[in-house]
């Protein structure tokens, strides 16, 4: 029988993904291949005039990289960081990630 997954909650780290806003070129590569589908375009536009890709499901995001693995433009990359208790998923978005999205 195949192995299940950890939930989100269970897992003992976390997903954090970066995105370079103005380095996006909008192909939509990393929204195509990221495997639990957590990315989708922002409904705005950067200085160039393309959509970038946002995190629209942070706790899902298993920050496997491979979004950073197949941008052409080094615009995006994601890490696994490990848990702290009490901690919640959503604290430590860097300003400038989180004003972009
Ligand atoms: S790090 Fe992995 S799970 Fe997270 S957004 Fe990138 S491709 Fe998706
Ligand atoms: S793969 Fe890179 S350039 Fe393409 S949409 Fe994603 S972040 Fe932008």
């Amino acid at each position: 029988m195949p192995e299940t997954p950890p939930s989100a909650k269970s897992r003992k780290f976390r997903g954090r993904v970066f995105i370079n806003w103005d380095r996006c070129k909008g192909c939509g590569f990393c929204i195509e291949f990221c495997p639990p589908k957590v990315l989708k375009f922002s409904d705005k536009f950067n200085n160039h005039g393309y959509h970038p890709p946002v995190l629209e499901n942070e706790p899902a995001c298993t920050g496997c990289d491979l979004c950073g693995l197949y941008c052409p433009d080094f615009a995006i990359f994601g890490i696994r960081e490990a848990v702290s208790a009490g901690v919640p998923a959503s604290a430590d978005v860097p300003a400038s990630h989180a004003a972009a999205a």
